[in-house]
Formats: C-alpha cells, sequence, structure tokens
C-alpha cells in the first residue's frame, strides 16, 4: 500500500487527527518528548498506510537537545523512505501558525514548519499542509492566503488544494485532506505508467 507520512508540532491535534484517520484511539497530549518509533497504520478511509512520526518543536518540559533529537529522526525516517512515501502530511494549527511563523522568522531563524515543508520538497515527497482547528478561524480565507504566503505558494490557497488542506479534525471534518492525499496517489499511479 502507498505510504502517506504524519508530521506536525507537538500540540497541533495530531493525536485527534490519528483517530480521525485510523478509528483507533491515541492519548492525546501524550508524554511529550519520549522518543517514539515510526508507527504504521490503515487510513480507514482510503487505500493508504499512515505512518505517524514523533511531533517536533516546542514542548513543556523537554530539554532543548532531546527536541532536537526527535527532529533529525523524522527527517532521517522520512529521507531514508522518501521513494515509497506518497504524500508528507505537515499538520499545523490554523489558530496560531502564522503567528508561530511569523515570529520565528529571521536572520538566521527558519520556522520549523516552513523548514519542513520545504524539506519535504527537496526530498521529492509532496507535502501537504493539513491546516487543523480551522473550527476556531474566522478569517478563512485570509488565513490560508497568508499560510500560501508564508510557504512561497502563489495565492490564492484554492489554487492549491493539493497542497493546503483546512480541516478541523475534533469535529470530524478532513475531506478536503482526503482529497489532496488522493489526488498524489492518482499523480503516482500516472508517473507509473
Ligand atoms: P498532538 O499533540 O498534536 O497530538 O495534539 P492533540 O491531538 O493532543 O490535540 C491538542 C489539543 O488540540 C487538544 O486539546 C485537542 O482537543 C485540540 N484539537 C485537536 N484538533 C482540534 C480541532 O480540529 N479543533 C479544535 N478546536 N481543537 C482541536
Amino acid at each position: 500500500d502507498a505510504e502517506v507520512a504524519l508530521v506536525g508540532r507537538s500540540n497541533v491535534g495530531k493525536s485527534t487527527l490519528m483517530r480521525e484517520i485510523t478509528g483507533h484511539t491515541f492519548d492525546t497530549g501524550q508524554r511529550p518528548g519520549v522518543t517514539r518509533e515510526p508507527n504504521h497504520y490503515d487510513w480507514a478511509s482510503e487505500d493508504f498506510v499512515i505512518t505517524d512520526l514523533p511531533g517536533f518543536g516546542f514542548m513543556k518540559g523537554v530539554p532543548e537537545d532531546v527536541r532536537e533529537q526527535i527532529k533529525t529522526d523524522v527527517v532521517r525516517y522520512v529521507e531514508d523512505n522518501a521513494e515509497k512515501i506518497l504524500a508528507g502530511v505537515l499538520v499545523v494549527d490554523g489558530k496560531s501558525v502564522i503567528d508561530i511563523i511569523d515570529r520565528h522568522s529571521g536572520e538566521d531563524e527558519v520556522p520549523h514548519d516552513v523548514e519542513m515543508f520545504h524539506f519535504l520538497r527537496d526530498v521529492g515527497v509532496p507535502p501537504v499542509v493539513a491546516v487543523n482547528k480551522m473550527d476556531k478561524v474566522e478569517d478563512r480565507d485570509q488565513r490560508l492566503n497568508d499560510l500560501c504566503d508564508r510557504l512561497g505558494l502563489y495565492p490564492p490557497w484554492k489554487q492549491w488544494q493539493d497542497t493546503i488542506a483546512p480541516i478541523s479534525a475534533k469535529r470530524g471534518n478532513i475531506e478536503p485532506l482526503n482529497e489532496a492525499v488522493r489526488s498524489h496517489l492518482h499523480e503516482a499511479e500516472r508517473d507509473d505508467l
């Protein structure tokens, strides 16, 4: 089966999304910083295997070196498996992602999410940004256009529906993500012809 990798900072709603995708329960707010192995699950509604990778970025009570190690492990897994990974789902929190990106953009700083997005592209894994918690976002189109801008995608976001998928995992509204991932599956099948 085609593999889809799931990455994201902690607290963006990855566990909630995994529950929605697989039908299994996952501990939300699982002890952060405990390095976990990549875990593979079936994507219930689709013909994919989804690989849950550890959360990265700031985690309360987790030392810097441990955080760095987690990120290194995530990057290595994706690099080593890039050929068989059909898409890399980068989960972000729609409510806070722009503020976080802007706060961490500077001379010699690239925000984690932006870095991960470009990394996926660089290793040939099509990125799909699952913009979660959209139920808390009021200026939806503006927010999604801003995100495109920060990622170097020319707005409007509606041109990028294979890359930008606004969802609410908590409300079970993840169809835009299913569709985006499906579009990459079809792309991969065409490439195989
Ligand atoms: P993780 O650390 O990335 O695994 O994040 P969790 O799945 O544990 O979610 C972190 C918090 O965000 C929890 O309080 C969730 O209930 C909440 N959350 C997750 N998805 C959504 C969503 O779509 N909308 C809203 N409003 N909250 C969400």
